[in-house]
């Protein structure tokens, strides 16, 4: 049994409890970086959407992305290249809906106004009193202002119909 201070073997069990401790410690920072990484993975994505009318991804950062052949499956793309996040792909982005819709709307206006006369002077009378009295509110007044009312509105309606 040693009695005399050792200072060699001292010295090799504070550096051996020193290696020990700092091992602790990296395997700690290790479990983190690995928590760190996998809640990055976890949360970050990238929203793609697809664009029917022009053929390409638009990112969620804010990037466009075109694929020669195929789809993402196929081309195995899991991750956004500009921003690293998983790609989630939404709904396509399909501009030709609210075209065809507005289209639709203007056309069944339009055709209603062409064949139902009653449809037709309705709104040629709501647009020439909303003329005539902006003209009377302003103080405006012509021996013809009811009759050039009338007028404009047909002008309008009828260039709304043969649009
Ligand atoms: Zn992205």
């Amino acid at each position: 049994m040693k009695t005399v201070y050792d200072k060699e073997e001292y010295t090799d069990k504070k550096n051996f409890l020193k290696n020990i401790l700092n091992l602790v410690f990296m395997k700690i920072r290790a479990i983190d970086a690995i928590k760190f990484t996998e809640q990055y993975c976890e949360e970050k994505t990238c929203e793609w959407k697809y664009d029917e009318e022009f053929c390409f991804y638009d990112t969620e950062c804010d990037e466009a992305y075109q694929l020669e052949v195929g789809d993402l499956d196929e081309n195995k793309h899991n991750y956004c290249p500009f921003c690293g996040g998983k790609i989630v792909l939404n709904k396509p982005i399909n501009n030709n809906i609210m075209k065809t819709d507005l289209e639709n709307a203007i056309n069944v206006l339009t055709d209603s106004l062409a064949e139902d006369s009653d449809y037709y002077h309705g709104w040629l009378a709501n647009i020439a009193m909303a003329m005539y009295d902006e003209f009377k509110e302003a103080g405006i007044s012509h021996p013809q202002l009811h009759e050039l009312c009338n007028k404009g509105a047909k002008r309008f309606l009828d260039y709304l119909i043969n649009l």
